[in-house]
């Protein structure tokens, strides 16, 4: 299989041409959420970006081994008091609710599930298990009921830093001593098996204790399971770059005596007002709020297409910067994209073609090519789209054939490696005429000052589940 495809690989820093280990198939492990509260819309772009990128490595013919572990052993504490056991916390509750939530809006985001999709908590074996392999090396040690990796000795046979560019003698000068390091035989040093305090409810028995794993050991225990010591593919946002990726090549490397991953793929964030969209400061927008317009942020609903539709508009390395003004112009692009797509089911056809659909369409395939450059690819469908409106209007012609050809790559680029659908509004034709009316009929009352009428229509289709908002660009409504 002869693959044009580059990838900008964090390792090297450079795009390489990606060559896969087995001929025809990919082995790809993406850190998954942490399922202890709802995910945020950045969570969202990170996990969006790589099933674009999966669904161009389905779309190039590989056969793709698609993993991505479910963070669900976490550090949940609870007071010891003589509680019911239904009256405390039930970590796996938690887990279940916020797992459910995520794959409910990946749902509406229209993003494939990964082939498998393992939990942390399902793998403890394994992890003691590696464990107890770097220690056996003489590359971790057990301190106090809890084993760290000896980040140090490591680096005198390996490069600690390999992938984040970091060096080990500035990470030294910057760390401060902190809580528990006195374990520690230095700052550096990580957490692979954590012993659990009394209130710790998540907790396992060990050969050094009750305890529970660090956090990257759950990713270099699920991607060895189910993809091997050494995979193609290995993904996350940039903010995981440092430490939890350079943590996971160190396990690795320690365990197993070879590098795990041959391609890192980074993908940059989604801020909120210049910001990083983050769950500890509190600068999020959670998904729902978005589709139903119930936020600050912005003043009417975008449906989840069209936020899928905004954030391939930029590539998955720039960073995206969220705003009421982005979105809506995200809108109007994506309303013409598939204004396009539809009127190639209604095109007539002609001798010649005014156009080169064949170079139109390599664009499409350069685009994804470089990187999975979907802003470039975007651009390149909007010139079909121009092209699509001159034969249309009788300013340009296309032939049978080349109208095949371009609908089959349009369809596949936009639907099939893009992941935009359509918005389905059949079943709803009725519903939106008939909201027309009575959002005319609101909109009268309010010019003659009559708040009563205006506020009942607001509150009786509120209890009916149809939320309206009133904003600078009109009064919208959507379906609670
Ligand atoms: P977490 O549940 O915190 O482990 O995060 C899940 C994924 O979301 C990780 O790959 C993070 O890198 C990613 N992520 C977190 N914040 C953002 C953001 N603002 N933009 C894009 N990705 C993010
Ligand atoms: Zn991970």
């Amino acid at each position: 299989m002869e693959s044009k495809l580059q990838v900008y690989n964090t390792l090297s820093g450079n795009k390489e041409v990606f060559k896969p280990i087995a001929e025809g198939r990919i082995g790809m492990y993406v850190c998954g959420p942490t399922v202890y509260s709802d995910v945020h819309l950045g969570n969202c772009r990170t996990f969006i970006s790589f099933d674009m990128i999966y669904r161009y490595l389905l779309y190039s013919g590989y056969k793709v081994r698609y993993v991505r572990n479910i963070t669900d052993a976490g550090h949940l504490e609870e007071s010891l008091s003589g509680k019911g056991k239904l009256d405390q916390l039930e970590p796996m509750e938690i887990v279940q609710k916020y797992t459910v939530g995520f794959h409910d809006i990946m749902g509406l985001f229209n993003a494939h599930p990964p082939t498998i999709e393992p939990t942390a908590t399902g793998h403890i074996i394994e992890q003691i298990e590696i464990t107890k392999n770097i220690l056996s090396k003489g590359l971790a040690y057990e301190s106090n009921g809890s084993v760290y990796f000896d980040v140090e000795k490591y680096n005198e046979q390996e490069n600690y830093g390999e992938l984040s560019g970091r060096k080990i003698e500035d990470l030294i000068s910057g760390t401060r001593d902190l809580d528990g390091q006195d374990e520690k035989k230095s700052p550096l040093d990580f957490a692979l098996w954590k012993k659990a305090s009394p209130q710790h409810i998540m907790r396992w028995p060990s050969p050094w204790g009750d305890g529970f794993p660090g956090w990257h050991l759950e990713c270099t225990a699920m991607s060895t399971k189910y993809l091997g010591e050494n995979f193609d593919i290995h993904g996350g946002g940039m903010d995981l770059k440092f430490p939890h990726h350079e943590c996971e090549v160190a396990q690795g490397t320690a365990a197993n005596g070879k590098k795990p991953v041959n391609y890192w793929l980074h993908t940059n964030m989604l801020t909120l007002n210049g910001q990083k969209m983050s769950k500890s400061t509190g600068n999020t927008i959670l998904p729902y709020e978005l589709f139903t317009g119930d936020n600050n942020f912005m003043d009417k609903a975008y449906h989840p297409m069209v936020v899928r539709f905004f954030m391939m508009q930029a590539h998955y390395r720039s960073v995206l910067d969220f705003s009421s003004q982005a979105l809506s112009a995200a809108e109007k692009g994506y309303n013409r994209l598939m204004t396009a797509v539809a009127d190639l089911e209604s095109l007539n056809t002609a001798e010649n073609s005014s156009e080169d659909v064949q170079a139109l369409v390599n664009s499409f395939y350069n685009a994804m090519d470089d990187d999975f450059n979907t802003s470039i690819l975007i651009a390149n469908l909007f010139e079909a789209a121009t092209y699509i409106n001159k034969v249309k209007s009788g300013q340009g012609t296309i032939t049978k054939e080349d109208l095949e050809t371009l609908k089959t790559k349009m369809h596949g680029f936009v639907f099939d490696v893009l992941g935009v659908n359509a918005i389905q509004e059949g079943a709803n034709d009725k519903l939106d005429v008939a909201m027309e009316i009575i959002l005319e009929v609101r909109k009268n009352a309010r010019e003659q000052k009559d708040w009563n009428t205006s506020d009942l229509i607001r509150d009786k289709l509120n209890e009916a589940g149809i939320s309206v908002k009133d904003g600078a660009e009109g009064t919208s409504w959507s379906i609670n």
